[in-house]
C-alpha cells in the first residue's frame, strides 16, 4: 500500500516508519478472517486492514477524524492480524504509530482524557495499584454486584524460599500482578527454586511500560524502560541469567525494549540486551529438566487459555499446553481456536461493550468440554475471564506450583 506523506510528517521518524510498515499491506484481506472485532461487528473499519487504510488517510492528510479513533480505539492490539498475514505486515507497531500520531491531531474531549491519565496513572504505580485493590477488597461486599466480580479475591501467600543457588535471574514483580495475584510470583520462586535458581526482584523497577505505551503516552512508557534497565544492569552485569516475567503482556513489552529505545544513544545497547534476556517463565521452564520436579495433578480437566501476547507476540501459541501435557495435566478440549478474549489491558474499561461479547464467546469455547480450571499466562486475561466463568481462572504457574509445592526430588 502506498503512502504519500503529509509535509507534516515527512521529516518524523515516526511518519517515515509507518509509510514503511504500510508499503507491506497488499490489500488481500486475509487478516479480516482472525480479526476478532472484524468478526463481531462485520464493519471493514474495524477490520486489520480498514484500519490501515484509517492511518494511511491520517499520514496524508495531517488530520484524524471521529471515525479514525473510534476504529482505532476498537482495535484490541491483540496482533492476531500479524500472525496470519502472509506479507509479515507489522501492525501492532503501525497502530501505536498511529494512536500517537491520532492523540496529537485529534485531542480527545475532557471526560475520556482524563479517564485514560487515570488509568495510566493507578496501573502503573504499584504501590498506589496495591493500596487501591486492599481498599476495593475491603469495600467489595458494598459494591453493586457488576462491581464486585471485577474486584480480585485476596490471595493467601507463602514465604518465598530463602535458599541461595549459583543460578540467578532477574523477576519482573509487575504492577496489577504484584497486586492482584502476588501468589503468582511466588510460584515462579518456588518451582525454580526445586530446580535449582534463585530469583532477584529488583526493588527500583516497576511497570513494563506497556500501560503507557498502548494508551499513545509514549514518553512516560519509554521513562518506565529506562528505570527498569537502570535497575536490572547491575544486576546483569553481576551474572543474572535472564528477565523472567510470568505475565505475557509485560513480557511481549519487555521484547520490545530494544526496538523501541533503538534511538536513545544511552539506553540502546543496555535495551537490546534485555529484549534478548527476557523470557516468559515458560520459556525458561521448557530448557529445565521438569522430571527433577514431583508432580502430582489432583485438578481434573484443564482447560488452557492461551493469551494474544503469548501466541502472537512472543510467538508461543503451544507454550502452556506443552509443559502442563508434560507435566502430566489432562488438558480439556475447546471448541474452536480462540481469539482475543476482549481483556487487552485497559480495553475491558475503555470498550466494555465489545469486550463482554468477545469474553462470553472465549468461555463458551473454554467451558465446552466441562474443564474443572482454566488456566492462562497473563494477568489481565485471568482477572477478565475470572470476573464471569462458573470455574476459577488461575495462572498456570500456579497450577503446577500446587501439584509438585509438597514433594521434590532437590536440586
Ligand atoms: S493480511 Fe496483511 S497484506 Fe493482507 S490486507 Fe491484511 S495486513 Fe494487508
Ligand atoms: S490487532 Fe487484533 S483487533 Fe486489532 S486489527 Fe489486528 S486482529 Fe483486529
Amino acid at each position: 500500500m502506498h503512502v504519500e506523506l503529509h509535509p507534516k510528517f515527512v521529516n518524523t521518524h515516526s511518519g517515515r516508519h509507518a509509510k514503511a510498515i504500510t508499503s507491506a499491506c497488499v490489500h488481500c484481506g486475509l487478516c479480516l478472517t482472525t480479526c476478532p472485532t472484524y468478526l463481531d461487528s462485520r464493519d471493514e473499519r474495524d477490520s486489520p486492514r480498514g484500519r490501515i487504510y484509517l492511518i494511511k488517510n491520517l499520514l496524508e492528510t495531517g488530520e484524524a477524524s471521529s471515525q479514525t479513533q473510534l476504529h482505532l480505539d476498537r482495535c484490541l492490539t491483540c496482533r492476531s492480524c500479524e500472525t496470519t498475514c502472509p506479507s509479515g505486515m507489522q501492525y501492532g507497531e503501525l497502530v501505536d504509530i498511529g494512536r500517537e500520531l491520532m492523540e496529537q491531531t485529534a485531542p480527545r474531549p475532557v471526560v475520556p482524557k482524563t479517564l485514560r491519565w487515570l488509568l495510566r496513572s493507578i496501573l502503573s504505580r504499584p504501590r498506589l495499584l496495591r493500596t487501591g485493590l486492599v481498599f476495593a477488597q475491603r469495600l467489595s461486599p458494598l459494591l453493586p454486584a457488576r462491581l464486585r466480580h471485577k474486584v480480585p479475591r485476596r490471595q493467601s501467600q507463602k514465604a518465598r524460599p530463602t535458599q541461595k543457588h549459583a543460578r540467578k535471574m532477574l523477576i519482573l514483580e509487575g504492577c496489577v500482578q504484584g497486586a492482584a495475584t502476588p501468589n503468582t510470583n511466588d510460584a515462579v520462586c518456588r518451582v525454580l527454586d526445586k530446580l535449582g535458581i534463585s530469583l532477584i526482584g529488583a526493588s527500583k523497577a516497576g511497570c513494563c511500560g506497556a500501560v503507557n505505551y498502548h494508551l499513545a503516552a509514549h514518553a512516560d512508557g519509554l521513562d518506565n524502560m529506562r528505570r527498569n534497565i537502570d535497575a536490572w544492569w547491575p544486576h546483569l552485569q553481576n551474572g543474572a541469567e535472564a528477565i523472567i516475567s510470568s505475565a505475557s503482556g509485560c513480557g511481549a513489552m519487555l521484547v520490545d525494549y530494544g526496538r523501541l529505545l533503538a534511538d536513545d544513544a544511552n539506553y540502546a545497547e543496555k535495551a537490546l540486551h534485555v529484549s534478548q534476556l527476557s523470557r516468559d517463565i515458560g520459556e525458561i521452564l521448557l530448557d529445565e529438566d521438569l522430571s527433577r520436579l514431583t508432580i502430582d495433578t489432583q485438578v481434573g480437566k484443564v482447560a488452557i487459555h492461551n493469551p494474544c501476547t503469548l501466541q502472537h507476540a512472543l510467538q508461543q501459541p503451544d507454550l502452556i499446553a506443552t509443559l502442563l501435557k508434560q507435566t502430566g495435566f489432562d488438558i480439556a478440549i475447546t471448541t474452536e481456536k480462540l481469539l482475543c478474549c476482549g481483556s487487552a489491558g485497559t480495553y475491558s474499561v475503555l470498550q466494555p461493550t465489545i469486550s463482554e461479547r468477545l469474553r462470553e464467546k472465549t468461555l463458551c469455547s473454554l467451558e465446552s468440554d466441562q474443564p474443572s480450571i482454566i488456566a492462562t499466562a497473563n494477568i489481565g486475561c485471568q482477572l477478565h475471564l475470572g470476573a464471569a466463568a462458573g470455574i476459577p481462572v488461575v495462572h498456570w504457574i500456579e497450577l503446577l506450583d500446587a501439584s509438585c509445592s509438597s514433594s521434590h526430588r532437590g536440586n
